[in-house]
Order: structure tokens, then C-alpha cells, then sequence
């Protein structure tokens, strides 16, 4: 599974203790810009690998929302193959369509701010692809989940995520550049996520 932009920086990693000691519930996926910190110029959000789109559009808790199964992906800390569910949050622009296939670097769309406060891509991936919809990020919010939200996701109350540093790698052309925000917000692995051809 290769990372989601040319050039980025990692800003909050999976579960990472700071993330929840601030905001009150755990992070169940990697916040991820080419904006803050100005890590690059490409602000396009590519396909980690062969998948397909289960959902696209607005979501009133995550904003411009992707949601994509990409069959037998490796984690590269257990071992595991898995399929995944991965769930894009707070994009700009949506350039893919539910039932769509997507390859590996397909363009998904444009990194945003949609529902949230500052431009970063929120990725999570999941093992349960029985529930595509349901995340147990929008569940940790209980403010995300009034009557008006949630209308494409849902909570999600069994954690089925994986830590996506675990089934990340850089692919061909892609770099992390070095965290300016506070790197006390991102875990150890999120350091070393593995090159990859
Ligand atoms: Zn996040």
C-alpha cells in the first residue's frame, strides 16, 4: 500500500497517546498534509493500490469523504494479508465514484479541510469490510453524530483499524519530508515506514 501523496509530512499518528490526551478520544488513523509544513506542491490524494470505491461523497462528519476495499494488502509488522477498508476524510475535491476500480496512483482527489480545522488527509484503515461505513473515528466523536451528521458514515463500534504505518510504504517518486509540527504527536513507526518499488 503506498502513500497517499508525491511529498508529505506526517502530523498525528494511530492511537497516538498525545492526540488523546488533548482531544478526549483515541485517533484511529494517520493524519497526513502536503499543505501544513508545506511538505509539497501536489495536493492530490493517490490510490494506495488496486481497489474498489465503495463510497464517495459528502459526509457531514468527515467532510469530502473516500471510502475504498483494497483486497490482500501486506502489513509489514505482523506479516498479516489482509483485505482493507480505507476511508479518506476532509478532501478539497472528489475526483472517483462509488462502484469505480481504482490502480495503485489513481487520482482520488485534492487534500482538504472539509470538517475539520486545519488541511491534513485523515486515513484510516480497516480489517472489517463487512461494515465499510462504519468508523470508529466518527463513534470516539460523539459531537460528529447528532441528528443532522453522519450520513454516509456511521459509528462504528467494534475497532477492526490497523495502524496504517504498518501497511504503508513509499512507493516509486514518493517522499516524507520531516515533521515541523510537533513530532511528539506521531508514534515511532511512523518514522519508518518502509521504500517499496
Ligand atoms: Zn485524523
Amino acid at each position: 500500500m503506498r502513500m497517499p501523496f508525491k511529498r508529505q509530512m506526517m502530523l498525528c499518528g494511530y492511537k497516538n497517546p498525545r492526540y488523546r490526551a488533548y482531544w478526549g478520544y483515541s485517533h484511529y488513523g494517520v493524519d497526513i498534509s502536503t499543505i501544513q509544513g508545506k511538505a509539497g506542491d501536489d495536493h492530490n490524494v493517490y490510490a494506495s493500490g488496486d481497489g474498489t470505491v465503495y463510497a464517495a461523497g459528502w459526509d457531514n462528519s468527515g467532510g469530502n469523504i473516500v471510502v475504498i476495499i483494497y483486497p490482500a494488502c501486506l502489513n509489514h509488522k505482523t506479516g498479516e494479508v489482509y483485505d482493507l477498508v480505507a476511508r479518506y476524510m476532509h478532501l478539497q475535491s472528489i475526483f472517483v465514484v462509488k462502484g469505480q476500480t481504482v490502480k495503485a496512483g489513481d487520482k482520488l482527489g485534492v487534500e482538504g479541510n472539509t470538517k475539520t480545522g486545519d488541511y491534513h488527509l485523515h486515513l484510516e484503515f480497516e480489517t472489517d469490510t463487512k461494515w465499510p461505513m462504519y468508523s470508529p473515528q466518527v463513534s470516539a466523536r460523539d459531537d460528529w453524530m447528532d441528528a443532522s451528521q453522519g450520513n454516509l458514515l456511521r459509528k462504528g463500534v467494534t475497532d477492526c483499524t490497523v495502524n496504517p504505518s504498518f501497511v504503508l510504504h513509499r512507493g516509486a517518486g514518493q517522499a516524507t519530508v520531516r515533521p515541523t509540527y510537533n513530532p511528539a504527536w506521531l508514534n515511532a513507526e511512523d518514522f519508518i515506514i518502509p521504500t517499496k518499488g
